[in-house]
């Protein structure tokens, strides 16, 4: 098959020096990826004129499926997730709405639709409850695998909902997946990093583990007051044990490729120096392409791909998920290719011809349409610098990891969950002491690193 090597150039100029792979555990030779689809959560509508559709999970299924990568990763069908799965994130009281209205009773329940934020983003559609259970026992199959060591990458496309509250649904999220997969990651890893690529702020995320210290949250998106979700300025940074935890990366409209690639780099790498997360999840919303129905960003796919790659080149543990993503062609382009960068593959420009919904991508029938150029550039290289300059200035009170041991890992994370917002409450003061008392951990930076795999890991300091 004839293949282009993807071709981003990010000018000399603003690149950080090269990634010191030496300082991180070594890459497996061959990455073990596993690929979790249920093919029902293609069917659901969230309405006509909705712009989230969930059929453009299908078409990326059968792109993934035309280029064969089928072969070169596990496949596996997830349960769905169970009610009490759910409850470790999500309130019961919400539950128990998504699980009992339907359009049928929709009219006689209409007076519960202020208090759980149901309307014209979050409508009440036909099998929500059921939509919500796939999409999210995905991400915990995918997730389990992972803490298993079955993965090194595992990938659901149909997770990254990251804007649903625990209380209600936002931005067309009804559960947060990414939650429930990052508590259960956290059973077994001391600290998870989470990435958010979407054109929007990952405020779910976020605001879920806004005061510990055993998950970072990092945002890129769109950010000027307004847009939605209206939150994600530099200035939030986390509370008590949380303090300089949640990294955000406000950015302008237009956003072009080289840009992008280079302000990722930069702030990726001393992110992962400073925090050295033992695994990481990374949420793909495609609403950060060009030509995005919702969108306002320049992003070509293999820039989108190229953060990807750039995450995977830290060779740790990775839950990749999907996100937004508005013009469903592209979606199911750039996560296809996302997926053949997961297992090293290259593909074909041209799209396989047996492909069902082929029709969908003409005329040019390529995986990397042009979709760049379309909108102005507002982020100056002195506003992109002032980002970068906060967002290390934050990294600066992050000398040493936390290096949570494991047997300080609680069993019961619901319980943990409250005992962090109680910190909060309590006023707990970000300190030395603080992080000692709660984890035990060891100050001197080493230890919890690497330690909970069987392979040897290398001296990493
Ligand atoms: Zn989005």
């Amino acid at each position: 098959m004839a293949y282009e090597e993807p071709t981003i150039s990010v000018s000399a100029k603003s690149t950080p020096p090269p990634y010191d792979h030496t300082s991180y555990r070594t890459a497996p030779q061959k990455l073990k990826v596993t690929y979790h689809h249920d093919e029902s959560v293609g069917n659901y509508h969230f309405g006509e004129r909705h712009p989230m559709k969930p059929h453009r999970l299908t078409l990326t299924n059968h792109l993934v499926l035309g280029y064969g990568l089928h072969h070169k990763m596990s496949i596996y069908k997830p349960r769905k997730a169970t009610y009490e799965e759910l409850q470790n994130f999500h309130a019961s009281e919400y539950l128990d709405f998504l699980k009992r209205v339907t359009p049928a009773n929709a009219e006689g329940m209409a007076g519960m639709f202020p208090k759980f934020n149901i309307g014209d983003d979050c409508p009440i559609f036909d099998g929500m409850y059921e939509f919500c259970q796939t999409y999210a026992g995905a991400s915990l199959d995918a997730a389990r695998k992972l803490a298993t060591g079955e993965a090194d990458i595992a990938i659901n496309w149909s997770g990254g909902l990251h804007h649903a509250k625990k209380f209600e649904p936002s931005g067309f999220c009804y559960v947060n997946d990414i939650v429930l997969a990052i508590l259960n990651l956290l059973r077994y890893h001391p600290r998870v990093l989470y990435i958010d690529i979407d054109l929007h702020h990952g405020d779910g995320v976020q605001e879920a583990f806004y005061s510990t210290d055993r998950v970072m949250t990092l945002s890129f998106h769109k950010y000027n007051g307004d847009f939605f979700p209206g939150t994600g300025s530099l200035s939030e940074s986390g509370v008590s044990l949380g303090a300089h935890h949640s990294l955000n990366i406000p950015l302008r409209d237009g956003i072009d490729d080289d840009s992008y690639i280079a302000l990722f780099r930069a702030i990726l790498e001393p992110v992962m120096n400073s925090y050295r997360p033992s695994s990481i999840v990374l949420q793909c919303g495609a609403d950060s392409l060009g030509c995005d129905r919702l969108g306002c960003f320049n992003l070509s796919i293999k820039a989108h791909g190229e953060c990807v790659r750039f995450v995977k080149s830290f060779g740790l543990p990775t839950l990749v998920l999907g996100g937004g993503g508005y013009t469903v062609r592209n979606v199911a382009r750039c996560w296809t290719y996302e997926t053949s960068i997961c297992l090293d593959t290259a593909l074909s420009p041209t799209l396989p011809a047996t492909t069902p919904y082929l029709e969908f991508f003409g005329p040019d029938y390529t995986l990397h349409p042009r979709l760049t150029g379309r909108v102005e550039n507002r982020n100056t290289r002195k506003y992109l610098d002032g980002v970068r300059v906060g967002v290390m200035e934050q990294l600066r009170y992050l000398n040493f990891a936390p290096s949570v041991q494991m047997q300080e890992i609680p069993g019961d994370l619901g319980g943990w969950m409250e005992d962090e917002e109680e910190g909060v409450r309590d006023g707990v003061e970000d300190g030395e002491e603080g992080k000692e008392t709660r984890w035990g951990g060891d100050r001197d930076g080493r230890r919890g690193w690497g330690e909970y795999y069987d392979e040897p890991v290398e001296d990493v300091i």
